[in-house]
């Protein structure tokens, strides 16, 4: 019932507390996560508070009579960004006046917890708002699903519950949004600037341990300059220093992947690569010992749309690559396209023409040009196919939690 300038505020307020506790929270998310501190506080932390900061915007800017919130939302997130795509969700839910049940994973709850901690004591939103579960997905999450009382259900997480949570969502037919699996590829044009390309093929892949959903997982490189980018993103990986994600003082890169889970599931997908006959270019080694779960960034070649592990998302550090040996762009985009997802992709190419020829071509909701996993609040992001349904941030995003109602008066 708070009028958009009252939710605005609240916004504003929300985003600066996030500011005042970010080294806190910081810290919480890399304890909880194991990805490197320096991370946390300079990418994840920042964006949240951002993120509560685009949204106030919208908020104030709501004058549309007919756009009502949908009513009581239910959230369910993952454990790669956990308090980010808390604030992802979060965010327009309360710009648009709704109020939230959100279910962090079971894997990393704390930021979250600490989040609402910090509403909490500090008396910003109106009690009940915001509210937090935690459990395990079938116990905690499914519920939130199947609940008649609750109108509509956002979730980012893997393509496999997206479908449960679509089913269990039937009973009342409440409106759902899905952010799921990608797999996403990274094109390399021979005119690329290939310096820039190795650069941003290497973070496209290895950012966050590859545990992001629109990490690019399938190189495609010109065969005219295959050998040099491969070779190029193999030293890259060479160089990354893996270690427990607080040692920032060793200099860290990499932490541990997230859960054994996660280790096993990762370390399998490269054996079924190996078994199926590609080659490990570098890495490829892990290590399980005294309860870290580390995977050494990894770059396969002999790789092809075949394998289990090209189809698939692995969800860590791994790369597969294939030469294209084509000019022609419709078959690079069908190549490119030769999966179940349809997150994003990377063009790498000097020639404005090529780059977007090829991103009209590729089936994705985000195209980066000559640049990978590049966010920004006011950019929407999500996927077609069966990466999802539905737009985060920007306006798009706003529309998920809102109803558009017609008033029609005869005077
Ligand atoms: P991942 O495989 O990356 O762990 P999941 O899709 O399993 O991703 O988990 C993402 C989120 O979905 C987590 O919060 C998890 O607890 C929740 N979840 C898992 N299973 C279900 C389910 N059956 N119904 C609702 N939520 C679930």
């Amino acid at each position: 019932k708070l009028s958009p300038f009252e939710r605005s505020k609240y916004l504003y307020a929300l985003a600066r507390m996030i500011q005042k506790n970010s080294r806190f929270l910081s810290v919480l998310e890399t304890i909880d996560n194991g990805k490197p501190i320096r991370e946390t506080r300079d990418i994840d932390i920042p964006l949240v508070a951002r993120h509560f900061y685009y949204h106030a915007g919208w908020s104030a800017k709501d004058t549309s009579s007919k756009n009502k919130p949908i009513g009581v939302v239910g959230q369910i997130i993952p454990w790669n960004f956990p308090l980010l795509m808390a604030a992802w969700k979060i965010a327009p839910a309360l710009a648009a006046g709704c109020t939230v049940i959100l279910k962090p994973a079971e894997q990393t709850p704390l930021s979250a917890l600490r989040l609402t901690e910090i509403i909490n004591d500090s008396g910003l939103l109106p009690k009940g708002v915001l509210n937090v579960i935690t459990g395990l997905g079938e116990e905690a999450g499914a519920p939130i699903a199947s609940h008649p009382d609750i109108d509509k259900v956002a979730f980012t997480g893997s393509t496999e519950v997206g479908k449960l949570i679509t089913k269990a969502s039937a009973g009342n037919l409440k409106k759902v949004t899905l952010e799921l699996g990608g797999k996403s590829p990274a094109i390399v044009f021979p005119d690329a600037d290939i310096d820039a390309a190795i650069q941003g093929v290497a973070s496209g892949i290895f950012f966050n341990h590859g545990q992001t959903c629109c990490a690019g997982s399938r190189l495609f490189a010109h065969e005219k300059v295959y050998d040099k980018v491969t070779e190029g993103v193999a030293e890259i990986a060479k160089s990354i220093k893996v270690g427990p994600g607080m040692n920032d003082k060793d200099g860290s890169q990499m932490g541990p992947l997230v859960s054994n889970e996660q280790y096993e599931k990762v370390v399998g997908y490269m054996e079924s690569g190996k078994q199926d006959g590609a080659e490990c270019l570098v890495g490829g080694t892990h290590d399980n010992s005294n309860g870290g779960h580390f995977v050494h960034p990894t770059v396969f070649s002999k790789t092809n749309a075949d394998m289990k592990f090209v189809q698939e998302e692995i969800f860590g550090p791994v790369l597969t690559t294939q030469k294209i040996t084509d000019d022609d762009l419709n078959s690079i985009a069908s190549e490119a396209n030769n999966t179940e997802f349809g997150l994003a992709a990377s063009v790498w190419s000097k020639d404005i023409s090529t780059a977007h020829k090829m991103a009209a071509k590729i089936k994705a909701g985000t195209v980066w040009i000559n640049c990978h996993n590049v966010f920004d609040s006011a950019l929407p992001f999500g996927g077609y196919k069966q990466s999802g349904n539905g737009r985060e941030m920007g306006f798009e995003c706003m529309d998920n939690y809102l109803e558009t109602k017609a008033v029609t008066v005869n005077l």
